[in-house]
């Protein structure tokens, strides 16, 4: 669960780690009033979760009551790469001498946590490890044994920070773990992390994903349930008590089980194919989950083929096809779409799928086969 940069400087603030003072506004109105309770210089910051606010204009600095409603109207309803800004977090301006940049992460193949500190902060960090890697110092933590002040210190010194920010930097970085151990997320980065004319070390932006395993833990977690930012079809999903997500390509997927909607995924794209999304419906597969979870794919434009890939387990295979002839009579398909029904009952599942057979609608008992013909369906391998 990725949180907003408000939610994750309020984290950020729970460890000790120095944000300035700020609030969150979804209307001008309030945007300005904040402003005046905060006193100026402030910041507008446009809250969606995407990098890059900055140079899309959704950051801006306001002097006076004018120019933060100015700006406020200006940022909130703004699209910033796919993402509208339905609130701003308003803070305390901060002077700034130096930008540097902070993480800690998981490194899956190390089995450790990845410490990264730079002394090239504000930019896109994944440009810096493109062009000069060696700007970034790294420092794998031993889970079992933590990460420690010398550690902290030794990793500032490592990146070339500035010797006026090395106390304060090596304190926030000993929070800033304490907050990605504690706190159970999967990273925390801090993007800048400034220097100020008079020597203090903050977190000027926060970019916190928690470890959705680790909720059971945390029911503080609720909070952030209601501002999880989905798309259209994600929500519409969600209602209908479907596991969708959305993906990059063009074959639209539906399957039962988490562990078959993968394998889809991935036998979708060993053929060459891409998959338009994940879309588990569980165990069952009556008309209206069918239903329901056709209407969610053939609302996504990119979808060129369907591929429903079900295993009748202890719903029958006749029970399944049932669902699907149902569902088919209900939701009006454009697109071709390719049936591999297998698992109990089959052979009756796929006698009765006959009566929807045509050149758009197919049935495959074979993985594989049905998988490469809902590609060639779609138009064939994407270039
Ligand atoms: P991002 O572009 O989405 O990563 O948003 P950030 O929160 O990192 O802000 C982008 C840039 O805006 C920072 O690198 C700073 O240069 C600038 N900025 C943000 N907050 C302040 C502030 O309080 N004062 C000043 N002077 N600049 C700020
Ligand atoms: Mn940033």
């Amino acid at each position: 669960m990725d949180l907003f940069e408000y939610q994750g400087k309020q984290y950020f603030a729970r460890f000790g780690i120095p944000v300035s003072p700020g609030g969150v506004a979804s209307t001008v109105d309030e945007a300005v009033a904040l402003s005046e309770r905060l006193g100026y210089p402030v910041v507008i910051k446009a809250q969606v979760q995407v990098g890059g606010r900055g140079k899309a204009g959704g950051i801006k600095l306001a002097a006076d009551a004018g120019e933060a409603r100015e700006h406020a109207s200006a940022i909130l309803g703004m699209d910033i790469k796919g993402h509208v800004v339905r609130a701003v977090w308003v803070e305390r301006a901060s002077d700034i001498a130096k930008e540097y940049y902070a993480s800690f992460t998981l490194d899956r193949g190390a089995k450790a946590h990845l410490a990264m500190v730079s002394a090239r902060g504000g930019v896109d960090i994944e440009q810096v490890a493109a062009e000069d890697p060696a700007a970034i110092a790294r420092l794998h933590v031993d889970p079992f044994l933590g990460f420690s002040p010398e550690q902290a210190h030794e990793l500032v010194a490592r990146a070339g920070l500035d010797d006026e920010a090395a106390e304060g930097a090596a304190d926030v970085l000993v929070k800033l773990y304490r907050c990605f151990v504690e706190g159970d997320a999967d990273l925390v980065e801090v993007n800048p992390l400034v220097l100020t004319p008079d020597g203090r070390v903050h977190a000027l932006d926060a970019k916190v994903t928690l470890d959705d395993n680790a909720a059971f833990r945390h029911p503080e977690w609720e909070e952030f349930a209601g501002t999880v930012e989905l798309d259209e079809r994600e929500r519409m999903a969600r209602k209908m008590g479907l596991q969708y997500v959305g993906l990059d390509g063009f074959v639209g997927i539906i399957a039962n089980g988490a562990g078959l909607a993968m394998s889809t995924c991935d036998v979708v794209n060993q053929v060459g194919g891409m998959p338009a999304n994940f879309l588990d419906i569980g165990g069952g597969a009556s008309a209206e989950v069918m239903a329901n979870a056709l209407e969610v794919i053939s609302s996504d434009t990119n979808v060129r083929s369907i591929f429903v890939n079900i295993f009748g387990g202890i719903t029958r295979g006749e029970e399944v096809a049932n669902g699907i002839v149902t569902a088919l009579g209900r939701v009006d398909i454009t697109v071709p779409m390719v049936i591999r029904l297998d698992g109990t009952n089959a052979a009756q599942g796929r006698e009765i799928l006959r009566s929807v057979e045509s050149g758009k609608v197919i049935s495959s008992p074979n993985m594989m086969d049905a998988a490469r013909r809902a590609v060639a369906l779609a138009g064939g391998v994407q270039k």
